[in-house]
């Protein structure tokens, strides 16, 4: 198949780029930096590129993810930009969008594991983004299908271990490199941690069984940050030396995801238990320090 992905040099997109020539498929990329090509997801250039590359089916997993960003950037990024994105598909007459979103979109949820009927509540500007898009997903279905990825934590090789990452990354770097660690709060808050590999394989097989939906992706295992920095240190034998800082302003306290439907309308299911996950991370972090 013919494939467009934005975003397909960040950490997911790499991964799933990856996967997606390995399994034989025509893959073009279009992101800010790095190879492919180079344009903003709000550019009205994008039209004008998915004309011409004729893409049947377009991941859209460019975003402003960073924790840090400001809200107008944020809103820039995710709902202008993803508009844009949903508009130049339309123009090209793509058949399948599938789009990523998060837990963040889902906010505090008072019980677990949160299914995908349940209420969205976001707390931050990230998760608020994320809805909108899904909400402008829906306003374009009629002229092709939308398959929604909500995913919980996802960790792996190749993610971001600046202060701009995931848990996972920035612990294991600063844990082989013998650095102390922060965690915010009491370490006692939980998240769904689900590797990329798991992430990749939910993403292709949106291929194979072409379909609107909206999919929770995650582990159904919680995971305490406090347990994460012990699993990390058991698995280098490596110390931690742990500083607390107060909780961050926009904190869920507990994310737990259900796969269910993910089973049901892809046969899809984690594989990777959080030990195997973190050894491929750990290790691909120590052959990026030799
Ligand atoms: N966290 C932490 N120290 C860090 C980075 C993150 O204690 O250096 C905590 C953070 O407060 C949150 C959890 O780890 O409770 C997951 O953070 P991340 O930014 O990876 O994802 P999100 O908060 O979006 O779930």
């Amino acid at each position: 198949m013919n494939i467009l992905v934005t975003g397909g040099n960040g950490f997911i997109g790499t991964h799933l780029v990856k996967r997606l020539r390995g399994l034989g498929h025509e893959v073009n990329v279009a992101d800010l930096i790095g190879r492919g090509y180079n344009l903003d997801i709000c550019s009205p250039k994008l039209a004008d590129l998915l004309i011409k590359l004729k893409p049947q089916i377009v991941y859209h997993l460019a975003a402003d993810n960073r924790v840090t960003g400001s809200v107008k950037s944020i809103l820039k990024s995710n709902v202008i930009g993803t508009f844009n994105v949903l508009e130049a598909c339309k123009q090209a007459k793509i058949k399948q969008f599938i789009f990523t979103s998060s837990a963040a979109v889902y906010g505090e949820s008072k019980r677990l594991p949160i299914k995908e009927s349940w209420p969205t509540r976001p707390i931050s500007a990230y998760g608020l983004s994320k809805l909108t898009d899904e909400l402008y997903c829906h306003l374009f279905e009629k002229h092709f299908l939308a398959t929604i990825f909500r995913f919980a934590n996802v960790y792996g090789p190749g993610q971001n271990s600046t202060a701009e990452g995931g848990v996972v990354a920035i612990f294991a770097r600063r844990i082989l490199d013998n650095q102390p660690v922060t965690v915010y709060g009491s370490g006692k808050q939980t998240r769904d941690f689900v590797f990329v590999g798991d992430v990749v394989d939910a993403l292709t097989a949106a291929l194979s069984r072409p379909q609107t939906a909206i999919l929770n992706i995650g582990s159904n295992q919680p995971t305490s940050i406090v347990r994460l920095v012990n699993l990390i240190e058991k698995l280098t034998k490596m110390p931690a030396k742990i500083n607390y800082l107060p909780k961050r302003p926009v904190e869920i306290e507990k994310s737990l995801f259900s796969y269910e439907q993910a089973g049901i309308k892809l046969k899809w299911r984690p594989k990777t238990s959080i030990e195997e996950g973190l050894n491929a991370t750990i290790g691909f972090n120590l052959a990026g320090a030799e």
